[in-house]
């Protein structure tokens, strides 16, 4: 019974160990399953951007950006399960602060990062300069150096006025900072260098007449030194002109910088008497421009161009152009000297002596109608030397010459010819008349303001001539008349 009992006992035992085995794995299961789910960390995503948040990119270069990482729990997803917009505002070719911005979809969900790029001149500028060494003078240890140079930057162009030039022991420095505030220098070695001479001019000619007991202007010279600084004041005059007495003095005009003296002289002539014409010693560089056959279509424009630099001239006018004779008036109100070429400039008036006086009169009638009085001056047409008149009256010319000179006219050729009749084109005109002029002390130009060519040129032969010292004048009755051989 005992036994028995005791074995069902045993049985009944087992089955509440199984029993409990099976609540203990149960509970172990269920436990294991709760765990598992409370926790599990929950999945994290990131946009993480490649490099720093902020960038700086040196203007006009390319930007190219560093990209991103896109992360679930530090694992990055590839770029292929992503949908990326990339939103880029960045502008390399003007300075500023600008955007580059990523925007990621993954799983239905939004991510951005934004970039800060500053596009920024970080280049500084380049000076340049082909001088290897600086030549220093004493003048210019205060002064402005003789350095040529450029300077340019890469966003403000060209900046060479902004370069300033320091002097620093053995050596110059240039220096020059951009708007961005890079700055370069560089350095030139200078080599103390022998200063060269002063320069010094005269003002007025080197020869001056004077006529006896009249009085003598002293009008100086001008300087400068080696360094282009003017000096004027430093120059030292010696010597004097005595017009009481004829003879023949100098004046010495020295002028010192640094180590070295420049000296000019000046010869003043004090003369007695009458100086004749046509080469008077104290009428030296005097041109007369005289302008034949007009007026015509371009004498208004030349008026213009005489009247600009105040330069006088004389007009053998005709009455070929009926349009333009009125002009006569202006180029007398005007200062210019009126004299008489010919009525119709036709060769018959060479048929005689009274056909060339009547055509004369008749000119000089329409003269006095614009300028309220006639003239005394006139030029044969082809000059006094032409050979055309023989062809129509033997002796013609020889025979008006003394005909008009007896009346108290007076008849002017040249000594200087433009060639313009002849078809000489603007530069030669110029050359002509520039290279005439120069060997004269007084010259009588030929020119025709019926001309184009002569037209065009003539500013620039008053420029030569107003740059170089001559005296533009007009003609009158004691001018020098310059008469050529007549041969008729
Ligand atoms: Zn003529």
């Amino acid at each position: 019974m005992r036994r028995v009992k005791r074995k069902f006992i045993k049985i009944n035992d087992v089955y509440v160990e199984i029993t409990r085995i099976i609540l203990a794995l149960f509970l172990f299961t269920i436990s294991m399953f709760l765990s598992k789910s409370m926790f599990q960390p929950r999945k994290t995503y990131s946009l993480v951007l490649n490099g720093n948040t902020s960038v700086d990119v040196s203007i006009k270069n390319d930007y190219t950006d560093a990209g991103f990482k896109f992360l679930e729990n530090n694992k990055k997803i590839e770029a292929n399960e992503l949908k990326i917009n990339v939103k880029n505002d960045v502008d390399t070719n003007n300075l500023g602060q600008y955007a580059y911005t990523y925007e990621v979809i993954y799983k239905n969900t939004t991510y951005t990062a934004k970039r800060i790029v500053n596009v920024v001149d970080n280049i500084p500028p380049v000076i340049k300069t082909d001088m290897q060494q600086v030549e220093l003078f004493s003048c210019q240890k205060d002064g402005k150096l003789n350095i040529e140079y450029s300077a340019e930057d890469n966003y403000d162009g060209v900046i060479t006025d902004k370069v300033k030039e320091k002097i620093d022991a053995n050596k110059v420095i240039l220096s020059v900072v951009d708007s961005s505030g890079n700055e370069t220098t560089k350095e030139i070695p200078i080599v103390e260098t022998e200063e060269p001479s002063p320069k010094i001019s005269l003002n007025g000619r080197e020869i001056v007449y004077v006529k006896q007991n009249e009085t003598y202007i002293e009008e100086g010279a001008i300087a400068f030194d080696a360094c282009e600084n003017k000096i004027d004041d430093e120059v030292k005059i010696e010597g004097s002109v005595d017009t009481t007495k004829v003879g023949t003095y100098e004046i010495k005009y020295s002028v010192t910088s640094g180590t070295k003296t420049s000296v000019k002289t000046r010869t003043v002539i004090v003369y007695d008497g009458i100086i004749n014409n046509p080469i008077s010693p104290n009428r030296d560089k005097v041109v007369y421009l005289t302008f034949d056959d007009g007026p015509g279509r371009y004498t208004e424009e030349l008026l213009d161009i005489l009247k600009k630099y105040n330069v006088k001239a004389t007009f053998f006018v005709t009455n070929q152009f009926k349009a333009y004779v009125p002009l006569i008036k202006r180029e007398h109100d005007e200062g210019h000297s009126i004299a008489i070429h010919t009525l119709t400039h036709k060769w018959s008036v060479y048929d005689s002596v009274e056909t060339y006086i009547k055509d004369f009169n008749d000119m000089n009638n329409i003269v006095e109608q614009y300028t309220g009085s006639k003239t005394n001056l006139f030029r044969f047409p082809g000059g006094s030397s032409n050979t055309i008149s023989r062809g129509h009256s033997k002796g013609v010319v020889s025979a008006i010459a003394n005909e008009m000179t007896k009346r108290g006219y007076v008849y002017f050729d040249w000594n200087v010819d433009s060639n313009d009749a002849a078809g000489a084109n603007s530069s030669q005109i110029y050359s002509n008349v520039t290279t005439g002029i120069s060997k004269r002390h007084e010259s009588v130009v030929l020119m025709h303001d019926i001309k184009r060519s002569t037209i065009d040129v003539i500013e620039d032969i008053i420029v030569y001539g107003l740059n170089n010292g001559y005296t533009f004048d007009t003609l009158n009755v004691s001018s020098p008349t310059v008469h050529h051989h007549i041969n008729n």
